[in-house]
């Protein structure tokens, strides 16, 4: 069975068949686009499951690409492949819908171990929504288990409970109200302090691991917001 299929879009014959090279070695299905136009052409006869996109292209605007790239593609895993000199273009290539970045010259073994996370992770939410988490932590919702940067993280439960309503909903405000009724029950009376306490275990919890508490943010009287590092 082939590997996940990897477009590589760079200008420079070089660093394109060298990828292409190394992508095949690893048991990818490389393919090589050396303009915008190509790349755009290529992704409308097939998907990519990755996009390697250099920002430096002849024909076209690397994040302008990136944006037309990511309105017909969803499920495909962009990272931006920048020159030291285009540093503030990763910002803008971010928000034009990339998922990552990596600067020239770059090391193929960190490029693999990216593409490898990458492919993993979006396998796994297509899959079946078992894995949430961004970053370093991964909550692996049918097993129960939280990790940070691999380690696993013992939770009790309701703390377990807690964490996946706020990573499997990062950046948004959960009301007390809707942690309550799903960690708890609709018909809980008890006080609501209980939801205090068991938020500062599980900060205290994520800082021994190394994770920053501050991830989970209190909204005074509304509820929490887990924000992504
Ligand atoms: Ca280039």
């Amino acid at each position: 069975m082939a590997g996940p299929y990897v477009l590589v879009v760079e200008d420079d014959e070089v660093i394109g068949t060298e990828l292409g090279e190394a992508l095949a070695a690893q048991g990818y299905e490389p393919a090589w686009a050396a303009t915008g136009k190509d790349a755009l052409e290529r992704v409308s006869a097939r998907a990519p499951d990755l996009i390697l996109l250099d920002l430096g292209l002849p024909d076209m605007e690397g994040v302008t690409l990136c944006r037309r790239l990511r309105s017909v593609l969803t499920d495909t895993v962009i990272v931006v492949l920048t020159a030291r000199t285009q540093e503030f273009e990763v910002v803008v290539a971010l928000d034009a819908g990339a998922d990552d970045y990596l600067t020239k010259p770059f090391r193929l073994t960190e490029l693999m171990a990216r593409l490898r996370a990458h492919l993993r992770r979006s396998s796994a939410s297509k899959a079946d929504e078992r894995f949430v988490g961004s970053g370093s932590l991964n909550l692996d919702l049918a097993a129960r288990r939280a990790t940070f940067d691999g380690a696993e993280i013992a939770l009790r439960p309701k703390e377990f409970d807690l964490l996946a309503c706020l990573v499997s909903r990062a950046g948004e405000v959960v009301t007390r109200e809707e942690l309550i009724d799903q960690v708890w029950d609709v018909n809980w009376f008890g006080p609501t302090k209980t939801l205090d306490v068991h938020i500062s275990a599980l900060r205290r919890k994520l800082a021994q691991h190394g994770a920053d508490p501050r991830a989970i943010t209190t909204l005074r009287g509304r509820g929490y917001r887990y924000e992504p590092a």
